[in-house]
């Protein structure tokens, strides 16, 4: 594609769509659902013998500084003791909660993997960091996992530090970086030389952690084709084995702090171009694709559940082959199977409230209906595999594709003829040039959408 055709193409195209973290989006969930709902799923979901494997997920919700970019739920604090306050009297009672409703009901979730996440979790000192595993171990065996990972903060975190959490199980890390380049870390507020991820990643370290993640953002500030390119060979310079490239999405509604970075933000067409340079130096360079906005080594466990096609894409991006996660700590969110998505509550009162009562702190859940999990299965193939194959979902459906998604057919026109989207007997697929519009594309399946302003429409 020239120049012009793709600036064309472009504007034609720049529409904002949901990242799909999951679907239906959380502002379809209810409110009416609740701790009586949660135990009914989680009693349906594990009582059968022939379980998908679990992971569970735990929420820090703590930083020292904001990062101007941020959409993570969490609280600005430099006072450990808030930290301690809340991980003694809350998150310790949300896990025993979740213990007891386990042992009275005789459940035992298939745990293979625990995703420390935040917030900042590297915060938490060696004896918080005890007790979370003593906790944890009450009803599921660290020994059993496949992948114990934890996020980690180079700012807060030291190699002494991570050799001990290495010593209690952690298997895994996942490093918040964004970018390397200097300008645009100090326009974000998150300023950390590459050297603190280097000094991180000691030998001893390398040796013991099977899979090390790499998070960037793509839209930052003062970020350029050329700035992502350096920082992309800074990246595999660094070799880590995971690498998440995710589309920054600007959005004031619910982070106003993000007005700090409006006038320096790369307009649409920027960003997808800064996109395209990040790929295509990663592909050059020993990666593949794990989905959209992901990519691993050939050797890496998500690169192997793609090729199997086995892999799961999740808030958390593509998770090998979990499909259930039980999710702890305020805003955390749980999935259980094809069938309910919950998450707990964000404001500390009303969590604080329910875990007094001994009750699940839950905000608001789906239980997701068979159109639901139907298209969340599309949206989700699209977003892993680009493509989805057509007699599978008339299987599904007993029905033809073509009568089931006539709208969405109709609405597919405009990016057929704009070589988006292939589609034949046998599959939808989306294509080289499409893949940059990978979420825009899975959007026309998302039955809660208007679609108002499409092309074509
Ligand atoms: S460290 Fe992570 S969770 Fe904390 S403010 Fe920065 S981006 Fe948000």
């Amino acid at each position: 594609m020239n120049d012009i055709a793709e600036d064309i193409i472009l504007k034609k195209y720049d529409i904002y769509a949901d990242d799909y973290s999951d679907y239906p989006h959380k502002s379809n969930w209810s409110k009416e659902f609740g701790d009586k709902e949660y135990r009914t799923a989680l009693n349906e979901t594990f009582s059968s013998k022939n379980q998908s494997p679990t992971l569970l997920y735990v929420h820090i919700p703590f930083c020292r500084t904001l990062c101007y970019y941020c959409i993570c739920h969490k609280e600005i604090t430099s006072d450990y003791n808030k930290i301690l306050d809340h991980f003694n009297n809350y998150l310790s009672k949300e896990l025993k909660i979740l213990n007891q409703f386990l042992k009275e009901n005789s459940l035992n979730p298939n745990f293979k993997e625990i995703f420390l996440g935040g917030g900042s979790p590297t915060l938490l000192e060696k004896s918080e960091f005890d007790r979370l595993i003593e906790l944890i171990s009450e009803f599921c065996n660290i020994k059993n996992l496949d992948r114990f990972c934890i996020e980690v903060d180079p700012r807060t975190c030291s190699p002494e530090k991570l050799e001990y959490y290495i010593q209690k199980g952690i298997n895994n890390i996942s490093i918040g970086i964004q970018d390397f380049d200097h300008k645009v870390q100090k326009a974000v507020n998150r300023v950390q030389p590459v050297e603190l991820v280097k000094r991180l990643l000691t030998p001893d370290i390398r040796k013991v952690i099977k899979s090390i993640n790499f998070d960037f953002l793509v839209g930052l500030p003062f970020q350029t084709e050329s700035s992502i390119e350096k920082t992309m060979k800074q990246t595999v310079e660094l070799n880590p084995d995971r690498i998440s490239f995710c589309f920054f999405h600007y959005t004031t509604k619910f982070h106003s702090h993000m007005k700090l970075l409006e006038k320096d933000i790369p307009d649409f067409a920027q960003r997808k171009r800064i996109f395209i340079t990040g790929v295509n130096y990663l592909l050059n360079n020993g990666y593949i694709r794990t989905g959209f906005e992901h990519f691993a080594k050939a050797d890496d466990i998500v690169a192997k559940s793609i090729r199997e096609k086995k892999a799961t894409y999740t808030s958390l991006g593509a998770i090998g082959k979990t499909t259930n996660v039980i999710a702890i700590g305020r805003s955390g969110h749980s999935i259980l199977e094809d069938n309910y998505l919950i998450q707990n509550f964000y404001e500390q009162d009303l969590y604080a409230t329910a875990l007094s009562k001994n009750e699940f702190p839950i905000y608001r859940g789906k239980k997701l209906t068979k159109d639901d999990a139907l298209r969340r299965y599309i949206i989700r193939q699209l977003k892993t595999y680009f493509a989805i194959s057509i007699p599978y979902i008339e299987n599904r459906i007993n029905e033809s594709f073509k009568n089931y998604f006539k709208n969405e057919i109709d609405l597919m026109n405009e990016f057929i003829n704009d070589d988006l989207v292939h589609i034949s007997a046998e599959e939808v697929a989306i294509t080289e040039k499409g893949k940059l519009f990978t979420d825009l594309i899975a959007s026309i399946f998302d039955n809660y959408l208007t679609h108002e302003g499409y092309p074509g429409t």
